[in-house]
């Protein structure tokens, strides 16, 4: 006969202190695990109040200026980033167009006429990026040795990639996660589509819409900054009117649609023979103001008289293939003097330019008048 199998405890003083041991570490593996994840919790929620606080500053920004700011040069701050460049497609000009000069360079903006360069930042799809070290043409001449790229995309296309930096290659390391960033490239694109709507509807209600130079509301703004800007820089301001002659012949002799070819043509005309810092504006029906800083009076008369020139030498066709001659008379006036009221100095030089076009009409049209400010 077989022997019973000798009796096995279930349940040893042994085992009962092993399993205690075990239980006591797994608790501990636990508790720590929970701990890790509440920093990593709360490290987040700081991280997600970072990006909604810079977020919320972006949507509250109305001009191309005010974001190239926040973009280039707060972000730096906010996020403790070491560089920041924005690459922006502007294949027909038009964003640099609202800009003006100092923006379009400023520092960590690029240009492009063609989008190849910015897609080949992002082969694959277009979400962010970590790269560590980051493609060779970004951060030209800085340390920078990792860096997030964040695609801008509006209607599916690529307009844009922005660019934080960091001098530490393990500030954005690829096991990072991208979450919040992807969201921060979705609104920053949003913005910037924002703000260029905003800067065209201003530029629109500064311009005039048949000679595409500045309107009459334009000029009083730019009388006002130039001024001061004149009063400021210690120089002299020229201000010009011009009205051209028998203006209503030409419109009833070929049309009033032939009048407003001229208008169209002599108005740019003008601005194509100033600087870009001038000002040609539509004071009037057939009537431009002209201001010219940093201009005194021989070269504002010299100026005058090479516009008048080239505007008695121009024809425009008519319907029926007629050219027609048209000529212009102008008054100039010159300030120099630094003098309190902006406003005050504003009216006046726009009173002696009109009260010089006046004499010109007199002295027989296609002329042009100077007369001292006073
Ligand atoms: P002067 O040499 O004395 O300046 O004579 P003028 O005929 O130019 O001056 P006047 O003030 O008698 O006439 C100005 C004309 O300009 C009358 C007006 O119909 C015309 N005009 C004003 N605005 C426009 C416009 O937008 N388009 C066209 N085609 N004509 C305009
Ligand atoms: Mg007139
Ligand atoms: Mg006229």
């Amino acid at each position: 006969m077989m022997e019973p199998p000798s009796a096995v405890p279930l349940f040893s003083a042994d085992m009962s202190h092993d399993n205690n041991k075990l239980a006591q570490s797994r608790l501990e593996r636990l508790t720590r695990t929970l701990g890790e994840l509440m920093d990593k919790a709360v490290q987040n929620e700081r991280i997600l109040r970072n990006f909604q606080q810079f977020e919320l500053e972006l949507l509250a920004v109305s001009s191309m200026e005010a974001l190239l700011d926040s973009l280039l040069s707060n972000s730096l701050r906010h996020f403790r980033l070491d560089a920041a460049e924005l690459w922006l497609f502007d294949p027909e000009f038009i964003l640099r167009d609202l800009l003006s000069d100092e923006l379009q360079q400023s520092v960590g903006l690029r240009w492009f006429e063609k989008d190849e360069e910015l897609r080949a930042l992002y082969p694959a799809q277009k979400v962010v990026r970590l790269a560590g070290p980051p493609p060779a043409d970004l951060f030209p001449g800085r340390p920078v040795r990792s860096a997030a790229l964040l695609p801008l995309v509006r209607q599916g296309a690529l307009v844009g990639s922005l660019h934080f930096g960091a001098f530490a290659a393990k500030r954005f390391s690829i096991d990072k996660s991208t979450d919040f960033i992807n969201h921060l490239a979705s609104v920053v694109a949003v913005c910037l589509e924002n703000c260029v709507n905003q800067e065209r509807l201003h530029r629109l209600s500064l311009i005039d819409m048949l000679t595409r130079v500045e309107n009459r509301r334009s000029f009083h703004l730019s009388m006002e900054r130039e001024i001061s800007r004149a009063i400021r820089q210690v120089e002299p301001l020229t201000v010009m009117l011009g009205d051209l002659d028998h203006f209503k012949q030409i419109n009833d002799n070929h049309g009033h649609q032939v009048g407003d070819r001229v208008l169209h043509a002599v108005a740019q005309e003008i601005a194509a023979m100033l600087r870009k810092t001038d000002h040609v504006c539509r004071y009037g029906g057939e009537e431009f103001a002209l201001i010219l800083p940093n201009c005194d009076r021989e070269l504002g008369i010299e100026i005058a008289e090479r516009i008048r020139s080239r505007i008695a030498d121009m024809r425009i066709a008519s319907d029926s293939g007629i050219k027609v001659p048209t000529s212009l008379s102008l008054g100039v006036t010159c300030w120099t003097k630094p003098a309190a009221d902006v406003s005050v100095i504003s009216d006046r030089l726009v009173k002696r330019a009109d009260e010089a076009v006046y004499r010109a009409k007199s002295n027989g049209r296609n002329r042009v008048e100077y007369l001292v400010f006073s």
